[in-house]
């Protein structure tokens, strides 16, 4: 099979397509014939060598993925061949024809959900959900601000707070960005390189600040998010890329609470629970996952770059 393979940790030209051997399922295990791969930012982190996360070379780089169940292996209960399933991470990667996955990695996609949208699941929503709702605590009535929400992460964020109840204000730089946020139920939208957005922010709750951030690029915001956010509000870091100096008594005098988060550290307890909101979303419509673009697996190079790139627009997805 087809797979894209990184021998060492570096730039977008260390992926390579390559033929590599078809896995099989042993005990347990669920074979994916993959018909979509998501691209996240982090992948790019970890092929270049500086994330936490570290893999041992070579390795084929992916957590998210849609397809077919193309075989299971004994003991399987919850799947068979021909299923339509999402992964949430693999054991052999998913920028590849066929990912290895165990099968608590492995969620049902419904019919509605297409195999591009649901290469778009993982990552963004399980993401937008734990900070949201497992991380901030929000509660339905509250202000939510996507602060970058017109990324994967940040259409999920809309489309779960504004489902849940929550008055939903997004940013985005560009217009059709805005555009897009509207549309994926933002209330207001703010241009996030304008000069004066968060006054208006702080207008549009009746200078109250909202009271739940969810940052996507804190190194650039995590201070004048503190000068914002209301009494007793909650400053979720998803994003950040790099440092940035704060003054703490922005925190202080709101009882205002910083609160970090690493889709690495959700709990498997918590991800049952997440993957069944996550799933229920999917099924009823209400979550909707946005692909902005597609590109041949053959292009993963592109796509790292692409990610990285201002303008984003929903997900982009590698087709195999
Ligand atoms: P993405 O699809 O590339 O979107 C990036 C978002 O950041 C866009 O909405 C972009 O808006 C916005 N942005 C750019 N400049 C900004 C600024 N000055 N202020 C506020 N927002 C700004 O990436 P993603 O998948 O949504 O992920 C977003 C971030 O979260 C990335 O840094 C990613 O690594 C991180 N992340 C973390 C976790 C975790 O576990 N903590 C999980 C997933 C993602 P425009 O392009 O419209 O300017």
């Amino acid at each position: 099979m087809k797979a894209i393979r990184i021998h060492e940790f570096g730039g977008p030209d260390v992926l390579k397509v390559e033929d590599v051997p078809e896995p099989s399922p042993a005990a347990g295990q669920v074979l994916v014939r993959v018909r979509a791969a998501g691209v996240n930012p982090v992948d790019t982190y970890i092929r270049s060598g500086v994330h936490a996360v570290k893999p041992k070379l070579p390795y084929t780089p992916g957590l998210d993925a849609a397809g077919e169940v193309e075989a299971a292996g004994e003991g399987v209960t919850r799947f068979s061949a021909g299923q339509r399933v999402y992964t949430a991470g693999s054991l052999t990667g998913t920028y590849a024809e066929l990912a290895l996955c165990e099968e608590s990695q492995c969620h049902a996609l419904p019919e509605r959900v297409t195999f591009a949208q649901g290469a778009a699941v993982f990552t963004p929503y399980v993401t937008a959900y734990r900070a949201l709702f497992n991380r901030a605590n929000a509660r339905p009535g509250e202000t939510v601000f996507v602060h970058g929400a017109s990324g994967g992460v940040g259409t999920a964020a809309l489309q779960l707070a504004r489902a849940a109840g929550f008055k939903v204000i997004g940013t985005a730089g560009t217009e059709e960005g805005r555009a897009h946020a509207s549309e994926q139920g933002a209330h207001h939208v703010l241009d996030h390189h304008s000069e004066n957005y968060l006054e208006e922010l702080t207008e549009l709750t009746g200078g109250r600040g909202p009271d739940v951030i969810l940052e996507m690029l804190a190194n650039v915001n995590l201070n004048r998010d503190l000068g914002v956010v209301a009494k007793g509000g909650r400053v979720v870091v998803i994003g950040s890329r790099g440092a940035v100096e704060i003054n703490p008594r922005l925190a202080m005098t709101r009882d205002a609470a910083i609160l970090g988060m690493t889709l690495f550290n959700t709990s498997p307890h918590e991800l049952e629970s997440i993957h069944a909101a996550v799933g229920a979303g999917l099924e009823s419509g209400t979550l909707r996952p946005v692909v902005g673009r597609e590109l041949p697996l053959a292009e993963a190079a592109r796509a790292h770059e692409e990610v990285l790139k201002p303008g984003a627009l929903g997900k982009i997805v590698l087709i195999p």
